[in-house]
């Protein structure tokens, strides 16, 4: 095994390793994702839509036509004990099947939960499951959530952004909230280590998400069944947060990442705004099933 050095600070330049598309809930194309990496001087990117890999192909077009190296991902969505995890595997066989199971079965209950939380709201505001569908850019290959109906409540005018719907009665805390039925994150380590990739808990001390954070035992126990790293460079970590988890980090040999979490204008989040630095990446790509691209 090669000599990883967990980073201390965030890197000032580097890659962008946690970003949405259209095949999931970001409004930018993977084209787009390749071009605004390009212009803002970014090493490279990773593509992470939610639960999925049906944007990979249209990233690795664009990267190789620009010549920007591309890591391919997933932000997987999992549970661990209550609290709702997302995970980002990269660099895994997208042909091994227990994980195409998985995110199948993700995919499909998470269609079956939006189409029950938009017909609980459609009893009190002005949208309907084919409004929501509007809103949907590459039909049945685009992963569906919530954004989703936060686009449709935009679109019927009841809020002025995204971000406004989330605030209100999108948010989890609303009354028409229904959770997504997910894995266990141990479910999640074993699938992506089986595919032979890198699983990466995604911004693991973000309060916003959960009431609950995961514990260290929590995280340490993931650590123990294969867990790569975490990503700490990330804007729903707050400074303490940061520290507790940089310091797992040192003590368990964990990778460090950062990512934007960018969504395009689904979200304030800029591309680039959070960096992985380039020795981590080798490290990622060293450990990973298939090559990076470029
Ligand atoms: P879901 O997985 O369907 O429950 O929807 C959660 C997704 O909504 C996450 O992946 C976020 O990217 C997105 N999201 C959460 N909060 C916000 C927000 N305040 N503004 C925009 N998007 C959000
Ligand atoms: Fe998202
Ligand atoms: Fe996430
Ligand atoms: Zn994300």
């Amino acid at each position: 095994m090669t000599h990883y050095e967990t980073p201390a600070v965030p890197p000032r330049a580097g890659w962008d390793l946690h970003c949405h598309t259209v095949f999931s809930d970001g409004t930018r194309t993977p084209a787009q994702l390749v071009s605004e990496a390009v212009e803002r001087g970014l090493h490279g990117v990773a593509i992470t839509d939610h639960d999925t890999t049906a944007g990979w192909e249209a990233a690795e077009d664009a990267a190789r036509a620009a010549g920007l190296p591309l890591l391919r991902g997933t932000e997987i969505t999992a549970e661990d004990d209550g609290v709702s995890v997302h995970m980002l595997g990269l660099q895994y066989d997208p042909r091994n099947v227990r994980i195409s199971q998985l995110f199948a079965t993700t995919r499909e209950a998470r269609l079956t939960r939006t189409k029950r939380m938009v017909a609980r709201l459609a009893e009190d505001f002005p949208i309907s499951w084919e409004s929501v569908l509007d809103q949907v850019k590459e039909g049945g290959r685009t992963t569906i959530g919530r954004p989703h109906i936060a686009d449709a409540l935009v679109a019927a005018g009841v809020y002025a952004t995204r971000s406004d719907a989330f605030a209100g009665v999108v948010s989890a805390r609303s009354k028409y909230y229904i959770p997504t039925p997910s894995p266990t994150t141990h479910e999640v380590v074993r699938a992506v280590g089986e595919a032979g990739g890198v699983v990466i808990i995604a911004h693991p001390g973000d309060l916003s998400r959960n009431r609950r954070l995961l514990s260290d035992a929590q995280i340490e126990r993931l650590v123990d069944e294969g867990l790569d790293g975490l990503e700490v460079w990330h804007r729903g970590n707050p400074p303490e947060q940061r520290e507790r988890l940089l310091a797992i980090a040192r003590e368990r040999h964990l990778l460090v990442t950062g990512g934007s979490d960018w969504h395009g204008a689904g979200k304030p989040n800029e591309l680039g705004e959070n960096l992985t630095d380039d020795a981590t990446v080798r490290e990622i790509v060293r450990r990973g099933a298939i090559p990076m691209i470029g």
